[in-house]
């Protein structure tokens, strides 16, 4: 089935057009500065591998989406004739809040509960609506589905997801653990699954999905039963530009020092925070590895916080599920940053995990496995696909 996946920012529009049986993508692109001035589609002509770009004035999604209409069909460059090829779109939704705990044709009643989570992903939520209404507009008739970040971590036990403040502020607002990146938990998991081979039930798993954002899953019998993000995806592992989990109160005391309100707080936290702030130099760990090669201190000292953060929240995890038969790297970190992977993993070997050094450091983006055959616990990098895995969920829906 050919399915349009679809990922609305507040002010940019992702799309891909996949083959959901054969994951052949036929086109893909990225509508940016959406509402603002300078406006632009930016895409890829798969069969030429071409890249281009045009300028069109979008005031809203709306146009963005018939920008992209327009390109699927172009005479030259499109990847469809007519807009019937298109079987479904598949929606990415961030928060599903306790409604959703798979994916879902969109009808009225599933657009009204994404509108009651929107308090709850501000950000995220209201753009995903619009995404959706625009293709409601442009393409009637075509069944539409939403894809939750949150849905994959709803089989958390309460004693995993509360936190520890009156219960009446879960009851009352919800203030819970949700966890995010669950859709490529979900695929990686998945994958990770198949490869031990064993019945699901018996399965434990632990996916550490290291990106921009980052995200540790325990995954014990197909099931999501803890997760690093929280209640937003600031919590946990020191991220790029976020700080992950610190003590509350040091927000109280920054608020005095620096005169700061509660907004100023959370940019703080949110964009000038973790492996950015740490070392004054950057959020990408390319540029933290040049660092750290150039001597830098503070690169190294925000790598090694990084993985000091993975490793406390991976054996906590395996704590948590009384054993592990897989670990698995994914995200843009994950899959390329072969000296991540082996300080995380170094911290491990009394689980029985021994890392192939050869294989780690050959391995960018592919599928490998890292610890060696003899390992008793098994380490691998499973690159994520979050489209794929959206397209794939759409087409089980709509078939
Ligand atoms: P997102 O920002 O959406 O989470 P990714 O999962 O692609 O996106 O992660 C991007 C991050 O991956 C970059 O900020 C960078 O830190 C890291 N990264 C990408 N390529 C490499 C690489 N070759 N070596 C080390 N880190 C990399």
């Amino acid at each position: 089935m050919k399915i349009l996946v679809i990922n609305c920012g507040s002010t940019t529009l992702k799309y891909q057009l996949i083959d959901s049986e054969t994951e052949e993508v036929f086109a893909k692109g990225l509508c940016e500065r959406i509402g603002i001035a300078d406006a632009d589609i930016a895409y890829t002509v798969m069969a030429t591998g071409e890249k281009k770009e045009k300028k069109i004035d979008m005031p809203d999604h709306s146009v963005a989406f018939q920008a992209v209409i327009d390109v699927l069909l172009d005479p030259v460059d499109g990847a469809v004739k007519s807009l019937d090829e298109i079987d479904a779109v598949g929606h990415r939704v961030v928060h599903g809040g306790e409604y959703f705990n798979s994916s879902v044709v969109i009808d009225d009643d599933v657009i009204e509960k994404i509108k009651a989570c929107s308090d709850l992903a501000p950000l995220h939520n209201p753009a995903n609506l619009l995404g959706i209404e625009a293709c409601s507009k442009l393409m009637p008739g075509v069944p539409q589905c939403a894809v939750f970040d949150t849905a994959f971590h709803q089989t958390m036990p309460e004693k995993a997801y509360i936190y520890g403040i009156p219960f009446s502020y879960y009851e009352k607002y919800k203030i819970r653990r949700y966890g995010f990146h669950g859709t490529s938990h979900s695929f990686v998991s998945k994958r990770a699954i198949e490869i031990l081979g064993k019945p699901v039930e018996e399965s434990k798993v632990i996916v550490c999905h290291l990106g921009g954002g980052a995200s540790i899953t325990a995954v014990d019998g197909g099931k999501s039963v803890d997760t690093s993000m929280g209640f937003t995806p600031l919590d946990g592992l020191i991220m790029g530009t976020r700080s992950g989990s610190v003590d509350p109160a040091i927000l109280q005391y920054i608020a005095e020092k620096e005169n700061m309100d509660v907004n100023g707080l959370l940019n703080l936290l949110n964009k000038k925070s973790g492996v950015q702030g740490l070392s004054g130099i950057s959020s990408d760990f390319r540029d933290i590895d040049a660092g750290i090669a150039e001597g830098n201190p503070r690169a190294k000292l925000a790598f090694d916080s990084f993985c000091y953060s993975a490793i406390k929240l991976i054996g906590g995890y395996v704590a948590a599920m009384n054993g592990v038969d897989l670990i698995a790297f994914t995200a843009g970190i994950g899959e390329n940053d072969a000296k991540v992977r082996a300080t995380v993993l170094k911290n491990f070997g009394y689980l029985g995990i021994t890392l192939d050094e050869e294989v780690n450091n050959a391995t960018h983006g592919k599928e490998a496995m890292i610890s060696t055959a003899d390992s008793k616990v098994k380490a691998y990098v499973i690159p994520t696909n979050e489209e794929l895995a959206i397209a794939r969920d759409t087409a089980h829906l709509v078939k």
